[in-house]
């Protein structure tokens, strides 16, 4: 269920595999994504599980609307019966509130500056490296009190720059914009690695104790993966603080 689990200074960490939960196949078994076409009867009760797992209130968890943009919001409280708002980035600096990004490839980033006590949750897919949805999560959380160089950083299980194949100009667009990303499939066509241009992102602003998952969605059985099945589950990142 949950695949990956850390605390730093009262900073909290978690991602998900895709084992432990109600769904049916092709969701099977732990599918967090409300908009993939599952039950979402299963949804919630996945939801809850996970959250009662890490020793989180389901009902203080903060989705998003995932577009692949680059916009991030402060939020001090579930969305309620307001609209999730359509962002790629959410920041707290409320404790106990647990930020939540889905991801099936894409990269989910999970930040904390715990000293500050701000925390921040990203989805990184190519176009946001491209549009910077990291460096605008990160200015968002430096406007709360935040510090680029305690921030803590941790991305999850993410497709790999051997299994992303793109066409060569897509590629050269995005190694023009961060060229970190340039990479090569292990059959030898032009490929994106995200998680590595999100990292390069991240140590020219400064931040530099990071971790990056090694799984690989598209490799992982035990992972949910767009490429590889199409018609898929989401994981889930989560991060907060005590
Ligand atoms: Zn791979």
């Amino acid at each position: 269920m949950i695949g990956r689990r850390e605390s730093v200074s009262g900073a909290h960490f978690a991602f998900t595999d895709r084992w432990g939960g109600v769904s049916a196949a092709p969701y099977e078994e732990l599918n967090l994504g409300g908009a993939v076409g599952d039950d979402p009867g299963a949804v919630r009760t996945n939801r809850e599980l996970t959250a009662k797992s890490l020793g989180v209130d389901p009902a203080r968890v903060v989705w998003m609307n995932q577009v692949h943009g680059a916009d991030a919001v402060v939020v001090d409280e579930p969305w309620g019966d307001r609209p999730v708002p359509e962002v790629d980035a959410i920041v707290t600096a409320r404790r106990g509130l647990a930020l939540a990004v889905l991801t099936a490839d894409c990269v989910p980033v999970l930040l904390a500056d715990p000293v500050a006590k701000v925390a921040a949750a990203a989805h990184a897919g190519r176009p946001g490296l491209v549009a910077g949805v990291v460096p605008a999560a990160v200015r968002a959380m430096t406007g709360l009190g935040a510090d680029p160089a305690r921030i803590v950083v941790r991305t999850g299980p993410a497709v790999c720059g051997r299994c992303y194949e793109v066409p060569g100009t897509m590629r050269a667009e995005v190694a023009a914009v961060e060229p970190a990303a340039h990479a090569e499939t292990s059959w030898g066509t032009p490929a994106v690695d995200v998680a590595a241009g999100v990292h390069a992102q991240l140590e020219r602003l400064g931040v530099r104790d990071r971790e990056q998952s090694p799984v690989c969605t598209l490799e992982s059985a035990d992972h949910f993966s767009y490429r590889r099945d199409r018609t898929t589950g989401r994981l889930a990142g989560y991060v907060w603080l005590d």
